[in-house]
């Protein structure tokens, strides 16, 4: 079997998006790519979480071709081909329908920054993609998906914004592993939630300050990040 540890971090990855609450039945997927290899593992389409095992992942290639696995794999496949050819510092991608994310996605808008705790984790507001024209939906679907989400990030880093709403359906994240793309889509979903909610309270607030965004965003991740342990990845370096 080819990839045994990739596919138990994909497995592990979409069954965390079961665990936080981010699907219902089968929405949703996670994948993750090994860049030595060139190959992707992902969940197969349509199997139930509680029944996925490391075999059932489908491993394919770069280019989205089955390489390894007798199912099919997650419909959405050929939005994530896009990012990892696009940005070779992605290792993972995640994909939910996570209520809050998924309104402001349907509402096609941004996701604006009123605090630090989106700060610490993406830089400026959350993008929403152009509306696909009918043309894009009618032919290679899910490729021209992904294709949206790259322009949004034509003059911007993807890795500085690990997230997009395509608009009308639901939020992509990504990150440098399959475990990051899904610890992403948890703390999308929870700053898509308080920026509802801080609407309700005011509806005129405006983001917050770029000095107050930046001092949060960069000492997490900037060339002088000094949030945390020395790892500023690590998911028990809580945001403060
Ligand atoms: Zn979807």
């Amino acid at each position: 079997m080819l990839l045994k540890n990739l596919r138990e971090q994909v497995l592990e990855a979409n069954l965390e998006l079961v665990r936080r609450g981010l699907v219902l039945y089968t929405f949703g997927n996670a994948s993750g790519i090994s860049r030595q290899d060139g190959l992707i593992a992902i969940k197969p389409s349509g199997v139930p979480y509680e029944e996925l095992t490391p075999e059932q992942i489908v491993i394919t290639d770069i280019a989205g071709k089955t390489v390894e696995g007798n199912l099919r794999p997650s419909s959405d496949l050929a939005t994530h081909v896009e990012l990892y050819r696009q940005y070779p510092a992605v290792g993972g991608v995640a994909h939910t329908h996570s209520e809050f994310a998924t309104a402001w996605a349907q509402a096609r808008r941004p996701i604006p920054c009123f605090g630090t705790t989106h700060a610490d984790y993406f830089h400026g507001p959350i993008p929403v993609t152009d509306t696909l024209t009918a043309d894009e939906i009618s032919t290679d679907y899910e490729r021209n998906t992904g294709i949206a989400i790259c322009r949004i990030f034509k003059n911007a880093d993807a890795m500085a914004t690990p997230a997009a709403l395509v608009a009308g359906h639901a939020p992509f994240c990504w990150g440098a592993s399959a475990a990051e793309a899904v610890r992403n889509c948890v703390i999308l979903e929870y700053v898509a939630k308080i920026a509802y909610y801080t609407e309700g309270v005011h509806p005129d607030v405006q983001p917050i300050e770029p000095a107050l965004h930046d001092k949060h965003n960069r000492r997490k991740h900037g060339p002088n990040a000094y949030y945390g342990q020395g790892r500023h990845d690590d998911p028990r370096s809580d945001a403060e």
